[in-house]
């Protein structure tokens, strides 16, 4: 029988990312996934490492905007009728979250992991030789309208108020910064201290490389058949069971499968997202992820070419895609950017892992000895992997953590 210290069950950026900062604290760690470290939710994304987050992702408001999204016509947001009722209390929540005061309430639970989120990543990068896929250009958001400039008009004033550098623009200027996009757009706010990655999954792999280089093992196993066995958790895998004295469930959207039979059930929902590359047109380019902030799709650019990524799916997490939005938002995308063919045939679907008040859980798991829980990342689980790897291990070797982990504790759905 094969014994670890820790088993990690997961190999998305948040798992490699908590396997990585045990193995560095000299825990002997098994990382175990069903797929390739990366290969599922953090091959996907939009790259941006966006350490200057401070609110929560709005709820849509007024009349308007909910009848777009209702009718189906909103580009930023899709719904699968069947799921809407699962959904009910969850989108309530969300919606309170994400108002007034507790919407500050999130802005200062999670400044401590987002202030630390691009740094730990240079660290990690460093150590994994993987700096290569890392830009220091920032990211820009764009606004198509005064209206949904002066909307999000609070971020910028926190951000002064916090020291967080960002330039608002004009369209000129932000021309200056990225000349292949049309000036389609009224208003531009670049942040230069966010960054962004040219391949996700490169990145996760070199993690996960570096992990192997201090010992670490990487597995194929099923998480699902995490039990007790004697004082330890076991976990079945292509080489055998393994047993572990502590694990760590880093599952993202698949953490429930294994939770729900422990008797833990937290409320996770799951923002689907699709991406799709495309080539440009002649010579244009990016030098950083743009956002159409009014459109809610991101234009990064990759290794495999423009990376276009859509908004939120509400559905449940394993029905078929029904990448509708594309219809809705490749006019604008076309007008903002040179976009030429697709690359690919279909699109890619993912699914954020998003708890309604937007912030991950890290730390023990309720009423069960040993395992501890690092996952519900939502829209930022790229950005946020190796902060959470870092606060995970700290708390599960005894040293002092980084952070106050009060606010992404599980027990927070049980008061
Ligand atoms: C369209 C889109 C754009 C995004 N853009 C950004 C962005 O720009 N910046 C950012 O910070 N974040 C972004 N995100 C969010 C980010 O991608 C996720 O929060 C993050 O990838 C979650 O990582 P994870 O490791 O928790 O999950 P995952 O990467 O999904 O990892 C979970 C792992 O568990 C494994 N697994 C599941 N079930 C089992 C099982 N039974 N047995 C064994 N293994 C199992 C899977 O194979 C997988 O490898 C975006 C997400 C989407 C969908």
């Amino acid at each position: 029988m094969a014994r670890t210290d820790a088993i990690v069950l997961g190999a998305g950026i948040v798992g490699t990312s908590a396997a990585l900062h045990l193995a560095k604290r000299g825990l002997s760690v098994a990382l175990v996934d069903r797929r390739g470290p990366g290969e599922e939710t953090s091959y996907g994304n939009a790259g941006v490492l966006e350490g200057n987050t401070l609110f929560a992702h709005a709820f849509p408001k007024g009349f308007g905007a909910l009848l777009r999204i209702a009718l189906k016509q909103a580009p930023e947001a899709n719904y699968h009728l069947s799921a809407l009722p699962g959904l009910a209390p969850w989108f309530l929540a969300y919606r309170s979250n994400t108002r007034g005061e507790r919407a500050m309430e999130f802005a200062k639970a999670m400044r401590p992991l987002y202030a630390r989120a691009v740094a730990e990543h240079e660290a990690l990068m460093a150590e994994a030789g993987a700096t290569r896929y890392l830009r220091r250009e920032g990211w820009l958001k764009l606004y198509r309208s005064d209206a949904s400039f002066a909307a999000t008009a609070r971020e910028r004033e926190y951000a002064v108020e916090l020291g967080l550098r960002h330039r608002p623009l004009g369209v000129d200027e932000a021309r200056a910064l990225e000349p292949s996009l049309a000036p389609v757009f009224s208003h531009a706010v670049h942040w230069p201290d966010a960054a962004s990655v040219s391949n996700p999954l490169a990145v996760t792999n070199a993690y996960a490389a570096q992990l192997s280089k201090l010992g670490g093992v990487i597995l194929k196993g099923d998480a699902r058949t995490l039990h007790r066995s004697g004082g330890n958790w076991r976990v079945d895998t292509d080489e055998g069971p393994i047993d572990g004295s502590q694990a760590v469930i880093a599952l993202g959207p698949w953490a429930p499968d294994v939770l729900g039979p422990l008797g833990i059930r937290l409320p996770l929902a799951f923002k689907r997202g699709y991406h799709r590359h495309f080539r440009s047109q002649g010579n244009a380019g990016l030098m950083r992820p743009v956002v159409d902030t009014d459109y809610g799709y991101c234009l990064a650019p990759m290794e495999q070419g423009i990376r276009l990524t859509t908004g939120a799916e509400f559905a449940h997490r394993d029905a078929a895609p029904t990448p509708e939005q594309f219809n809705r938002l490749m006019p604008a995308a076309r007008a903002l950017y040179p976009l030429a063919d697709g690359i690919e045939a279909q699109p890619w679907l993912g699914a954020r892992p998003c708890f309604a008040d937007s912030r991950p859980v890290i730390g023990r798991a309720p009423g069960q000895p040993g395992l501890w829980l690092d996952y519900g990342h939502a829209h930022w689980g790229l950005t946020l992997g190796p902060a959470s790897g870092r606060l995970l291990a700290e708390m599960m070797t005894g040293t002092t953590p980084f952070c106050d982990p009060t606010p992404y504790a599980a027990e927070r759905f049980s008061s």
